[in-house]
C-alpha cells in the first residue's frame, strides 16, 4: 500500500469542473444593491476582466484549462495524495485517511491554484496591474507569486494589524516583487475616510477589500497602468479553479481502488473546500453515497448559525449583494488564529449546496483544532496551517465516530496549507493563551440587523 499516490505530469486534469451545470437548485443571481436587479456582466467590467466574468456566470460543465496556465501549475501540480498511515496507527480506528497536500505550492497553500489562472486571464485581457487585499497574507502572497510569473504588477492592501504583527508573508510578497501597504492606507478615499475617524485603526478585511476595489476602478482616471481587482475565494470562478484538487484526488483514489465515504475541507470563503469536494458533490447528485463536510470555527459560525440571505461581500458595501449564509457584513469575528476563516459570508455555491442538503456544515472549537494540528505534526510530520487544523479536527471526530459505530470508513481531507509561517499561533497555543470562543446569539442578531430591508433570496 503506497503512502504517496502520485499522478504523472501528463495526467494533470485539462479541464475545471463547473458545478453550476449540475446543481439541483441553481444559484440565485447577485443583485445590484441600489436597484435590487440582477447584476449583469457589464456591471462587473470595471472590477474584473471580461474573460473571468464569463467564467463567473458560465453554466458549462467543463472549462478548458489554458496551456499557459497548465505550464505554471506544473511547477507544483499534480500534488501528492497521501495515505496518513502514521496517524491511522495512532488513532487505532477503523478508518483509512487520505489527504491531498496543497502545502507544496510555492506560496504554501491551495491559493495559487486560482492566483495563476486569474493572473493569466488578466494578462491576456491587457491588464498590467492587479490590486487585491489580504488578511494574514496567504492570498496576497499567492497573487504576488502569480503576478511575478506573468510579468504583472501586484498591489496588495494588507490589514494593518497583520502587516505589523506578521511580517513573513509580507516579505514573501516583496520577494516576488509586489508592493504591499498597510490598510487602511492614505492611498484611497476609503482608507483616508477610515483613518480620519480612527488614525490607529487596526484595519479589517472588509476595509482592505474596499481599498483594493477602489484602486482598480479608479486606476485609469488616476493615470495608473490598467488595473483590475482579484479575489482569493467566495466567487464562482475562484471555486471553479480550485476543482483541480478534487479532480486529481479522484484519479489518485481510483489508482488504489478506493472511494471516500467522507470528504472534509475547512471553509473560510469556501474555495479549498469546494476544490476538493465539488467533483464528489457531482457524484452525490448522480446518486453516489458520500458525506461531504465543510468545517468552520465556532467563533465565526457562518454556515452553522448564519441565515441564508442577500448580503454585501465587504464591510464598506461596495460589492453586489450575494445570496449566501452570512453573519452580516458588519460582523467582526473574534481574533482567532485561523485568519483565513474569519469571513462573515460563505461562497454562494457552497451556501446553496448546504440548503439542498448536499453539504453538511460543522463548527469546531479553536483548542480542538490546535490539538488536532499538534497530533498531526507528531504523527504525519507536516505542520498544518491553523485553517487546515479545522478540517483535521473533523477528521478526528469522524474517526472516533467510526470506531464507536464499528464501521469502516474511507476519509478524504484537503490539507489546504502548511503552517510554517504561522508558528506564532502554535506558540500561543503552547503557552495556554488560546481560548475557545463561541459566538453569543445576540451578537449575531445585532450584526444581522444591518440587513433589514434587503431583498430576500428564495428557498
Ligand atoms: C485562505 C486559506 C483557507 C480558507 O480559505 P477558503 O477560500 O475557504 O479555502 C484555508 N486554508 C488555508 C491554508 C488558507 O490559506
Amino acid at each position: 500500500m503506497p503512502v504517496k499516490i502520485f499522478l504523472n505530469e501528463d495526467e494533470i486534469p485539462r479541464e475545471w469542473y463547473n458545478i453550476a451545470a449540475d446543481m439541483p437548485t441553481p444559484m440565485q443571481p447577485p443583485l445590484h444593491p441600489g436597484t435590487h436587479q440582477p447584476v449583469g456582466p457589464e456591471d462587473l467590467a470595471p472590477v474584473f476582466p471580461m474573460n473571468l466574468i464569463e467564467q463567473e456566470v458560465s453554466t458549462e460543465r467543463w472549462i478548458k484549462i489554458p496551456d499557459q496556465v497548465l505550464d505554471k501549475l506544473l511547477l507544483w501540480r499534480p500534488t501528492p495524495l497521501y495515505r496518513a498511515v502514521n496517524l491511522e496507527k495512532f488513532l487505532n480506528c477503523p478508518v483509512k485517511i487520505y489527504y491531498k497536500n496543497e502545502g507544496v505550492s510555492p506560496a504554501g497553500s491551495h491559493k495559487p491554484n486560482t492566483a495563476i489562472p486569474q493572473a493569466y486571464y488578466n494578462k491576456v485581457f491587457g491588464v498590467k496591474r492587479i490590486a487585491t487585499e489580504t488578511g494574514a497574507g496567504q492570498w496576497g502572497s499567492a497573487l504576488s507569486f502569480a503576478c511575478s510569473q506573468f510579468g504583472l504588477e501586484a498591489k496588495v492592501y494588507m490589514v494593518r494589524i497583520s502587516y505589523e504583527q506578521k511580517p513573513y508573508r509580507r516579505l514573501m510578497m516583496n520577494t516576488w516583487g509586489a508592493t504591499c501597504v498597510p490598510s487602511p492606507s492614505t492611498e484611497t478615499e476609503a482608507g483616508r475616510k477610515v483613518l480620519a475617524l480612527d488614525p490607529n485603526s487596526p484595519g479589517s478585511l472588509g476595509i482592505a477589500i474596499s481599498e483594493a476595489v477602489e484602486d482598480a476602478v479608479t486606476s485609469e482616471a488616476q493615470g495608473r497602468p490598467l488595473t483590475r481587482y482579484a479575489l482569493g475565494s467566495v466567487l464562482n470562478h475562484v471555486l471553479l479553479h480550485q476543482t483541480i484538487i478534487g479532480l486529481e484526488a479522484q484519479k489518485q483514489l481510483a489508482q488504489v481502488g478506493d472511494y471516500p465515504d467522507i470528504v472534509i475541507g475547512c471553509a473560510g470563503g469556501g474555495s479549498n473546500f469546494a476544490g476538493i469536494s465539488f467533483p464528489f458533490v457531482r457524484d452525490k447528485i448522480a446518486g453516489k453515497q458520500v458525506q461531504i463536510i465543510a468545517v468552520e470555527p465556532m467563533s465565526c459560525p457562518t454556515m452553522t448559525r448564519g441565515p441564508f440571505l442577500y448580503d454585501f461581500g465587504d464591510t464598506m458595501q461596495m460589492t453586489p449583494l450575494l445570496p449566501m449564509h452570512t453573519l452580516g457584513h458588519a460582523f467582526i469575528p473574534a481574533p482567532v488564529h485561523a485568519g483565513g476563516l474569519r469571513y462573515h459570508g460563505m461562497a454562494p455555491l457552497v451556501s446553496q449546496l448546504i440548503l439542498d442538503g448536499l453539504v453538511e456544515p460543522r463548527a469546531v472549537y479553536q483548542l480542538d483544532t490546535f490539538k488536532a494540528g499538534v497530533t498531526w505534526a507528531r504523527t504525519e510530520g507536516f505542520i498544518s496551517a491553523p485553517e487546515t487544523n479545522h478540517a483535521l479536527a473533523a477528521v478526528f471526530q469522524e474517526a472516533k465516530k467510526a470506531k464507536e459505530e464499528g464501521k469502516e470508513k474511507v476519509i478524504l481531507v484537503n490539507w489546504s496549507g502548511h503552517g510554517l509561517v504561522d508558528l506564532a499561533a502554535y506558540d500561543a497555543f503552547f503557552q495556554g493563551k488560546l481560548v475557545d470562543y463561541e459566538m453569543p446569539q445576540d451578537e449575531i442578531e445585532l450584526a444581522l440587523k444591518a440587513l433589514e430591508g434587503f431583498p430576500k433570496p428564495n428557498f
